[in-house]
């Protein structure tokens, strides 16, 4: 990983008393090593990302403290890990990007919340619910209820981040209970500060080993007749607990307010767009202060039933803020006010939207209709302007650009290795035909978008080929699977591959070997090149490649396998099409070659700063278009969608149409002119190759071009 985290690792070494400056996540990890974690591990995904680099380059800093940290192979192996806090004091966190890291981690954090905890264990969710998210939409909580394990969900701002981690911790000792705390991208990103305290060097620890292997424990095993008092202790001795510890340390916060006929019950985590909301009603300051007595849930499971009938009761109404579908919390409340009989008239999706971010200005609409009908002598005219106001900026907006902006969706980087296949794929459906496609998790699956539209279903992580299962029997030709070589470790291998080979399969596989987790920040994986490959591959295409994901395929027995660099397209056509179209039976696996532009460039721009600051000669290759030639028909763009390969007016006057144009930020991939000569384009691409510290031989080669053009020139 080329990414340098030199700044934040300082920030982790920060003492009692010192100020932490930074964001949300690296509050957590900093709040990890506060209270004395023995071992960390995870799986990348954001908003959570963040936390597993940091740590996976502060090495030297954590062997130092005698923290174990791990890079997991997937959400379950990190889950797994966990198992240490079942038997030994130890506490552990893993992290993952929910709802979809949960799912897979979900067998083991059955059997760990079973089992029960002696180690304190948390588990830090990337909670990707939202407009923004990355994932399909479904809350953690869900997760969190049906295996009853706590869920911390905390105000958006540093010291209670850092507070709920610590308390979290004690929590999951008090209760015997794995405890998951849900982070929602604001609340990772957010910036602020907080008083540090020194980090604790864990009692068990890579350097404070254990004396020996705790003693047979039957009772602590996941495993029949053990479940089945486990199960009743979850409800009747870890729940009493965890609320006798949530209100004794009072982990709920309650902020008053004047107006106490009516309250409001927040998420912990969305007490920031709730308390703009407020102000933008004038209903709050800038300073935290509110006229509405607010109860914010910084635990929203298990609830604590006096918590709640003590907010409610005396009030004629409350209104529940609760981001997703279904209302947990708010059927909950309903079940403790029914069950105390208090009359507290209750409130939250009748007025909120079910499903859907909490944006402010979602939660302004519904604080509207709840004070209209419950504290109507409020003056709310601040809030009804603010919208105005918002409608009147998104109207002005749509005339000026007379039409409503364009959806703009993340896309595939400058001169992406993954492009090209797609390029290719195109060029060979219009011989072979269109197959079914199943496309994976990844940065491949842009590849849904314009202009390749490709793809017919996304099952997960890892699960294109296992997905192409139940349709491959039915097609005319045999269907086509997607998957990185991020999803191939992660459970392409066994799901898809293996299942596959099991079941005699007759499809078509490819496996984009970019070298890395490229989609969540260009993370290691075990077929990363080595660092010594890197290190020799200064100025070339891309760091050597590793052979694991060949040898493995190999190993398994899958028979048809190739290895095509996936910026030559007439290779990657002609092996797609034999793949497609041989007699022989059984899976094809084409490994498509090519190492991730982000990293690559991230690799090149120091050397290349470097050699320059020397003096040295550095050679940039870049593609252009000679808009002379230009017929201005855009198959070029059609076929590539490289956003450096763009339009400009054409200055001809007789060119109506605007001709393809290569901008400044073309990384010289080739793809352009490999394109045009694979797909029979027009001649109008050019390769051109920037000479910086030229030599005494570039210079004479340039004096000597530049000499014959002048004579071929008109004087
Ligand atoms: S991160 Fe790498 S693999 Fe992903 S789109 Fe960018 S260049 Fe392609
Ligand atoms: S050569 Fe073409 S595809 Fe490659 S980076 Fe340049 S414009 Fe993009």
């Amino acid at each position: 990983m080329e990414r340098q985290f030199t700044q934040e690792i300082e920030s982790l070494k920060l003492g009692t008393g010192e100020t932490f400056h930074g964001e949300g996540i690296l509050a957590v990890t900093k709040a990890l090593l506060q209270s004395g974690v023995s071992y960390v591990g995870g799986y990348q995904g954001a908003p959570v990302s963040h936390l597993l680099d940091v740590m996976v380059q502060a090495k030297d800093y954590m062997n130092e403290l005698g923290v174990h940290v791990e890079a997991c192979t997937s959400e379950a192996s990190a889950a797994a890990m966990l198992g240490a806090s079942i038997m030994y004091p130890m506490r552990g966190a893993v992290t993952w990007k929910s709802i979809v890291g949960t799912n897979v981690a979900a067998d083991a954090l059955s059997n760990l919340s079973s089992a029960g905890v002696m180690g304190g264990a948390l588990i830090v969710l990337g909670e990707d619910y939202g407009e923004g998210a990355s994932v399909i939409l479904e809350r953690s909580h869900a997760m969190a209820l049906k295996s009853s394990m706590w869920l911390l969900d905390p105000r958006p701002n540093l010291a209670t981040i850092v507070h709920m981690v610590e308390r979290g911790f004690e929590l999951s000792e008090a209760s015997n209970t794995p405890v998951m705390m849900e982070l929602r991208i604001r609340a990772c990103h957010v910036q602020g500060s907080f008083t540090a305290r020194d980090n604790r060097a864990p009692a068990v620890s890579t350097r404070h080993l254990l004396d020996k292997p705790a003693d047979f424990r039957y009772d602590h095993l996941a495993h029949p007749p053990a479940i089945f008092r486990q199960e009743k202790l979850k409800s009747d001795v870890r729940m009493p607990a965890a609320r006798e510890f949530i209100a004794r340390h009072k982990l709920n916060e309650t902020f008053a307010g004047g107006e106490t006929g009516v309250g409001l019950i927040v998420q912990g985590g969305l007490y920031n767009n709730l308390m703009r909301a407020l102000q933008m009603l004038g209903l709050a300051d800038n300073f935290g202060g509110c006229r509405i007595p607010i109860l914010a849930l910084n635990v929203v499971y298990p609830l604590v039933p006096q918590e709640i009938t003590a907010f409610c009761a005396g009030k004629a109404a409350v209104l529940v803020v609760e981001e997703g579908q279904p209302e947990f919390i708010e059927q909950d409340i309903a079940t403790t006010l029914r069950r105390a009989d208090v009359q507290t008239k209750l409130h939250g999706k009748d007025m909120l939207q079910m499903a859907g971010e909490y944006t402010t200005e979602v939660i302004l609409r519904g604080l509207v209709g709840f004070l209209a009908r419950h504290a109507a002598h409020l003056d709310t005219s601040a809030g009804a302007l603010w919208m105005e106001q918002v409608e009147a900026t998104r109207a002005s907006a749509a005339e000026l650009l007379g039409a409503p902006l364009p959806a703009r969706p993340p896309g595939f980087c400058i001169g992406c290795p993954e492009r090209p296949v797609f390029s290719a794929l195109k060029l060979v459906e219009r011989e072979i035909g269109r197959p079914h496609v199943s496309t994976d998790i990844g940065c491949h699956s842009f590849a849904t978008l314009e202009p390749f539209s490709l793809g017919n279903s996304i099952l997960g992580y890892g699960m294109s080929l296992a997905s192409s299962a139940g349709v491959s029997p039915v097609m005319p030709r045999r269907p086509l699977a997607i998957m990185g070589d991020g999803g191939f470790w992660h459970n392409g291998l066994l799901s898809g591959v293996a299942s596959n080979l099991l079941n005699q399969g007759d499809a078509v596989l490819v496996i984009m070997k970019n070298g890395y987790a490229s989609a969540t920040g260009t993370q290691e994986l075990l077929s990363s090149p080595s660092e010594t490959a890197r290190r020799e591959a200064v100025g070339q295409s891309s760091a050597h490649a590793d052979k694991t994901i060949e040898n493995t395929l190999q190993g398994l027995g899958v028979k048809w396998l190739r290895t095509v660099h996936t910026y030559r397209i007439a290779e990657m056509m002609g092996s797609l099409r034999e793949a497609f179209t041989t007699p022989e039976a059984g899976l094809k696996v084409i490994v498509a070659e090519g190492e991730c532009q982000l990293e690559r460039q991230r690799r090149l721009r120091p050397q290349v700063a470097d050699l320059l600051r020397r003096g040295k000669r550095v050679v940039r290759t870049r593609f252009g278009v000679d808009e002379d030639t230009c017929s201005g028909d855009h198959s070029c763009i059609r076929l590539s969608g490289c956003p450096s390969l763009t339009v400009k007016p054409s200055s001809d006057p007789l060119k109506v149409d605007p001709v393809a144009h290569v901008n400044n930020n073309c990384v010289g991939c080739g793809v352009c002119g490999e394109v045009a000569h694979a797909a029979i384009l027009c001649p109008s691409f050019f390769r051109a190759e920037i000479v910086q510290n030229p030599n005494l031989f570039d210079r004479l080669v340039a004096w000597l071009r530049s000499t014959v053009i002048g004579w071929m020139q008109p004087a």
